[in-house]
């Protein structure tokens, strides 16, 4: 797994404004139809010929692309590390990046990306298409155009936007706060739990009291180790003490995401309560996020999900199951089983309000 330096040509009169890294990794957005019809990843370097506009954007681009553009379904944590290494070896000398991604697991890399990169104060800006690059149609080339917008706006020299965000289709969101909830339309991503960062029309207006800065004295560090010991367990009615226990037995399993109902119910059978009480008193990590994109776990709220904060399941709040999954697999490379149980609802990266 590697990636190489593209050399595109977006020389324009005068100064550019700012030094934004497009870093390149696959997607539906570069793709184009090979010869036979069938739609493969285009060769990076003719961006300009896509989208020629790039150049009167009065930016000094550079481009990292990974060696063989990927579909996002094979994303694994070796490229998260990949994509946190780039930026953070690159931070000094660029003023903002943007990550071509596919939107299948864009969620989960940003998040991923969120909680690696922390004391960040410049703008990491996801993007992808829902129709290639290639066709007329396509919503690559203003996703595009205002993710560089965005990862290039500063006020009074300070970046407007320094967090990892999602933009697509006119909108702005916080990375770890993002869905990917539709794959047919454009509005492909939603935030149900956090207010939208900006919203592109005529001008691109922010919703600068949401946005997140860091401390003045933060410096950037990256954290890069992940342990994958980790499950998710989605209830349904009907599930079975066989699938309940043998997920929970599951060789090395260290933590258990487990997607409830509402808001962190569960059933209340003595065989499930049982299962989950002896997979925590084994030492099993079990955090509580809800199915529903929207609202939060309340353990109690309910008599069927009192049980579980009653035997040591972890209320995850208000974070989305792409937050809880990489969070817990970044907690767990750094911090002992009681550090992360402390950590693990914490904010880190304003994926969970308190
Ligand atoms: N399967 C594609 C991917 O996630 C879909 C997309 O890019 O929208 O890589």
């Amino acid at each position: 797994m590697s990636h190489k330096r593209i050399s595109i040509n977006t020389a324009s009169p005068g100064k550019p404004r700012s030094r934004i890294m497009i870093i390149y990794t696959g997607g539906t957005f570069g793709m184009t139809y090979d010869a036979h019809g069938v739609l493969v990843p285009f060769d990076f370097s003719l961006i300009l010929s896509q989208l020629p506009t790039l150049r009167n954007l009065f930016l000094d681009l550079t481009v990292i692309s990974f060696d063989i553009p990927i579909d996002s379904s094979n994303i694994w944590p070796e490229h998260w590390k990949m994509i946190a290494e780039i930026i953070f070896e690159n931070y000094g000398d660029q003023d903002g990046f943007v990550v071509l991604h596919g939107t299948d697991t864009m969620s989960f890399t940003a998040s991923a990306i969120s909680f690696m990169l922390s004391g960040l104060a410049k703008p990491v800006i996801f993007t992808g298409a829902q129709l290639p690059i290639s066709e007329p149609r396509s919503d690559a080339r203003e996703n595009l155009i205002t993710s560089l917008e965005i990862a290039s706006a500063k006020k009074e020299g300070v970046a407007i936007v320094p967090e990892v965000c999602i933009y697509f289709d006119y909108e702005l969101i916080r990375g770890n706060r993002s869905k990917k909830v539709e794959s047919m339309h454009f509005d492909a991503f939603e935030s149900e739990n956090y207010p939208v960062l900006a919203k592109a029309g005529v001008k691109i207006d922010y919703n600068n009291v949401v946005i997140h800065h860091p401390l003045p004295d933060a410096s950037l560090k990256i954290f890069k180790k992940f342990d994958t010991n980790i499950s998710i367990l989605k209830l349904f009615p009907g599930i079975s003490q066989k699938t309940v226990d043998a997920i929970l037995n599951t060789a090395d399993l260290k933590a258990l995401v487990l997607e409830t109902y509402g808001s962190g119910n569960a059933p209340s059978a003595p065989w499930f309560i049982k299962s989950i009480r002896e997979a925590i008193s084994k030492g099993l990590i079990i955090l509580n996020i809800s199915q529903c994109p929207g609202g939060m776990v309340v353990q109690g709220k309910y008599e069927t999900s009192k049980a579980l904060g009653d035997i040591g399941v972890i209320s995850g709040g208000d974070m989305t199951t792409e937050s809880a999954v990489t969070k817990l697999m970044i907690l767990m490379a750094e911090y002992d089983q009681l550090m992360v149980r402390q950590l693990i609802n914490k904010p880190l990266a304003g994926e969970i309000t308190i």
